[in-house]
């Protein structure tokens, strides 16, 4: 049976199909219905409730021309309880198919919510495979901040770029958008020759179709949060080559800003190198950045091993940041959105290391910045970092605000004044590498600091990072007197 034809009759005689089937197989599974999300503090109903995925493979066609994407997602994943029936996240665009098993499944939809219903209940443990067709002009999401993601058309209306976060990718593939279920990827972008198309991990194959199209078919054998995904189609000039270590980079920048691109991206795999030695081995198998014609979105984003920036990068910080996501964010991920400044809190000391070792001010003068509000030493000194604790944002607007950034950094600061540069570091390393390509919380991350470095941090915790007042001058750091300006 087609399962096109089946997903298309109407609902009350597929109900009796599917009675008259139960009734005669005798030893049916009992499931029920999986959760429409997995109750993330902010983002109550992204990501579902009932299974995890392990694999997408996404084939996407895509026409710049018109906007029009005709794709089929297969998603294979795990029950993790009995399913009658289970939700994916989808944003507009038009289901055409479901199948499960290779059975035609039923299928509704509600807000960002399709829910696929199975000709079999799934039982717990089966590991099962959902094909999804679906086309149409997909669209931007507009988060709670005001900041646009998901499908956006890049000026000039000559190409697009998918951004996820925070639930950005409903937009283009249906999904466990949650960071929380992280699986591997194929990503198979056709699109009229001429036009490149990149996403993450590494380039498979480029194929020149019959139809004057081409195939660009992209692998993520690590796992990856579906926020992190992307695909930019566009005229792209691309350059490829090896970090020292070997790690290969692959690089797409919109020709318009490839002049002002190439100083800051030439140093790209020192960057990548230097981040080994500081946070240890490198989570993924590639690396590389997509520069989008100017002003496409409104932020960079580290999207797994290639991040995206909306022109070129207007400074090596900006590099810098969105490369220490895939140690901190990517390969160790967030386990609900709550917990964003291990992400960002990471990445931005990441740019205060980078300064301090390469000539410019050390992590404890951009911290003493920030306490003095001293926009001389870092610009972004002058934020009102002491708005609200970097762990408890009060809404989803908060998740992106400078305490997240800026605080974030301030914590860890205030850990390695506490125990001083070798427990610092070997925590950091610790961190990425015990959890590497996993997912943890604040409390995982507080509970290992103290255990890592053997010290009661308490205080940290209380004033920095759950202190709801702006916390006043810090005492003085143990190691740091020796070395004070007189
Ligand atoms: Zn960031």
């Amino acid at each position: 049976m087609d399962h096109r034809v089946l997903s298309r009759l109407a609902a009350p005689a597929v109900a009796a199909l599917l009675a008259l089937t139960t009734g005669c197989t005798g030893e049916t599974v009992q499931g029920r219905p999986g959760a429409s999300g997995v109750r993330d503090p902010f983002f109550p109903k992204a990501g579902n409730g009932g299974y995890q995925v392990e694999h997408y493979s996404l084939d996407l066609d895509y026409d710049p021309a018109d906007g029009q994407l005709h794709a089929t997602a297969v998603i294979t994943a795990r029950a993790e309880q009995g399913l009658s029936s289970f939700n994916l996240d989808l944003s507009g665009l038009e289901v055409e198919g479901v199948s499960v098993q290779g059975e035609g499944a039923r299928f509704n939809r509600t807000g960002n919510e399709l829910t696929v219903r199975p000709a079999e209940d799934l039982e717990r443990g089966e590991v099962f495979r959902t094909e999804v067709d679906y086309s149409g002009r997909p669209k931007a999401v507009t988060d709670p901040d005001g900041s646009e993601e998901g499908w956006i058309v890049t000026p000039g209306g000559k190409g697009a770029v998918g951004v996820g976060e925070p639930v950005g990718s409903m937009a283009w593939f249906p999904g466990n958008h949650h960071p929380s279920d992280k699986a591997t990827y194929d990503i198979t972008v056709t699109v009229p020759r001429g036009y490149e198309a990149v996403s993450n991990g590494e380039l498979r194959s480029r194929t020149e179709e019959g139809d004057g199209r081409t195939a660009f078919a992209w692998h993520s054998a690590e796992p990856m949060a579906s926020y992190l995904a992307t695909v930019a189609v566009g005229k792209f000039e691309v350059t490829t080559g090896r970090t020292a270590s070997g790690i290969p980079v692959y690089t797409a920048v919109s020709p318009g800003e490839a002049a002002a691109s190439e100083p800051v991206l030439a140093r790209l795999p020192e960057m990548v190198e230097w981040g080994i030695g500081r946070f240890g081995p490198y989570p993924f198998s590639a690396t590389g950045a997509i520069v989008l014609p100017a002003h496409s979105l409104g932020y960079a984003l580290e999207t797994q091993t290639r991040p995206v920036f909306p022109g070129a990068p207007g400074s090596e910080e900006l590099v810098l940041h969105e490369l220490a996501h895939q140690w901190f964010g990517d390969s160790v991920s967030p386990k609900s959105w709550k917990d964003m400044w291990l992400n960002e809190g990471f990445a931005t000391y990441a740019e205060w290391l980078w300064s301090e070792d390469h000539g410019g001010p050390s992590a404890q003068q951009h911290f003493d910045a920030y306490v003095a509000g001293d926009t001389r030493v870092d610009g972004e000194a002058g934020s009102d970092w002491g708005a609200f604790p970097p762990a408890a944002p009060r809404n989803p607007k908060e998740i992106s605000a400078s305490p997240v950034y800026g605080r974030g950094a301030m914590v860890l600061q205030r850990v390695r004044q506490e125990v001083g540069d070798a427990k610092f570091f070997a925590l950091v390393r610790g961190w990425a590498a015990d959890h590497r390509h996993g997912n943890a919380s604040t409390a995982d991350f507080t509970a290992y600091a103290e255990e890592k470095t053997g010290r009661d941090l308490t205080e940290v915790w209380d004033v920095w990072l759950y202190g709801k007042d702006r916390p006043k001058a810090p005492k003085a750091p143990k190691d740091a007197k020796a070395s004070a300006a007189p």
